[in-house]
């Protein structure tokens, strides 16, 4: 059976783990903190269609073969464990607040229609009917049913129990370094070095990186990766006692600034996200304003919930906003830089990231997702 260390335990390197015992393999999972850092944040968005972006248009297939691979990946994940996964298929409302969010929303829509995306376009009249906590003075709204979401903390929790159950060992250090058969680039790994254990990497085994903005801390790495964090910050309201405000996922445009509202467990919804690479990593309390702000103007009702948390996570962000996905060496399989939308790319990363950690090429699809492509 083959070995494989998956250093990184956000919810790729635990989907990854994942898909490599369903797959047979023996796997050891390295991290400090497993989904302490992006995955902890994240809304939850599985929405291929809803975050489609003017000029990122080879993310869009990945974005697409994702969202397809999710059922089944959360179906096969609750099969080996007990915990939810917070996975919800109400699909998604987008509004505008005036009328010239209205024009972005008509015109997004009809960009995301050319490239055969399902937009419904509604009346706000219809929307308030979906969603009755939504304001009356919207300017817009559509609707997009195959735009899903997931609890990342529940998600991630429910991966972690159904590796332990299956017998994968977690090991609560960092990973130091990688240690190479010779001094090359292209030299198998041989060990993988935390704080306090030398790992062997024997012959047949491999290795996965999956530590998110990390990667650039870790000696021996050698593909040139240039990641950033993107900070964001969300909040987390609740209803006064538990009832549901929203029942569905809403995104709004407020004076071209986007909001989302994302349900969650017991009343609690998500308020997100700020985009901002101020090198800021605290929460700032504008971004607490604006937020607040949009939120409420989208959806007056939840002026009655209560705060219930605030943070600010960071996004691993690339150059080209395209993730580094593929092999590096003979048997280190790279997968981070999973940016805005490594929740709902995680599905697709850890197929293929276990697939590649255990022998296989990189298929066609993550062609222009190559960790070493900086260097051509
Ligand atoms: C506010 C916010 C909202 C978001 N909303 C969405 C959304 O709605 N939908 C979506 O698809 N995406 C969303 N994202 C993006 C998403 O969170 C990330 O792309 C995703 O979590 C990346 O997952 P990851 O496992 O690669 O990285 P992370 O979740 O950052 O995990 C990396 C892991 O590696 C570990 N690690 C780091 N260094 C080491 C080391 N040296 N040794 C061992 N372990 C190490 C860390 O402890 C951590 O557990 C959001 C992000 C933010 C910040």
């Amino acid at each position: 059976m083959s070995h494989v260390t998956v250093i990184g335990a956000g919810l790729v390197g635990l989907a990854t783990a994942f898909e490599l015992t369903e797959r047979g393999a023996d796997v050891t999972v390295v991290d400090p903190a497993p989904a302490g850092q992006a995955t902890h944040f994240a809304g939850g968005m599985l929405a291929p269609v809803a975050e489609v972006q003017y000029r990122q248009e080879p993310l869009y297939p990945l974005m697409l073969d994702s969202a397809a691979r999710y059922p089944d990946l959360i179906e096969r994940v609750s099969a080996a464990t007990e915990l939810p996964t917070g996975h919800r298929t109400d699909g998604t409302l987008v509004v505008a607040a005036d009328r010239a969010d209205a024009t972005h929303l008509a015109e997004l829509a009809a960009h995301q229609s050319a490239h055969e995306m399902t937009v419904e376009r509604i009346t706000v009249r219809e929307a308030r009917r979906l969603e009755p906590g939504l304001s009356p003075n919207l300017a817009g709204a559509v609707s997009i049913p195959g735009d899903h979401e997931v609890a990342p903390r529940q998600f991630a929790e429910a991966l972690i129990d159904a590796l332990r159950s299956r017998g994968v060992e977690f090991i609560a250090e960092k990973a130091t370094a990688l240690v190479r058969a010779a001094d090359d680039a292209a030299a198998a790994v041989t060990a993988v070095r935390t704080e306090s254990h030398t790992l062997p990497v024997t012959d047949g085994d491999s290795v996965v990186l999956a530590t998110g903005l990390g990667a650039s801390e870790i000696e021996g790495v050698n593909a040139p990766l240039q990641l950033r964090p993107v900070y964001g910050d969300i909040l987390i309201a609740a209803a006064p006692h538990g009832e549901e405000l929203i029942t569905r996922v809403v995104r709004g445009f407020v004076e071209d600034r986007p909001i989302y509202l994302i349900p969650r467990a017991e009343g609690r919804i998500a308020i997100g996200a700020t985009s901002r690479e101020d090198h800021r990593a605290d929460t700032p309390l504008f971004a607490v304003r604006d937020l607040l702000r949009d939120a409420c103007r989208v959806a007056p009702c939840l002026e009655e919930a209560g705060m219930v948390e605030w943070g600010t996570g960071a996004r691993p962000g690339t150059p080209d906003d395209l993730p580094y996905l593929g092999r590096e060496g003979r048997n280190l399989v790279i997968s981070t830089g999973y940016f805005r939308h490594g929740i709902l790319l995680t599905a697709l990363g850890a197929a293929v990231g276990a697939e590649m950690a255990l022998g296989a090429e990189a298929p066609e699809l993550i062609a222009a997702c190559d960790p070493r492509r900086a260097r051509r």
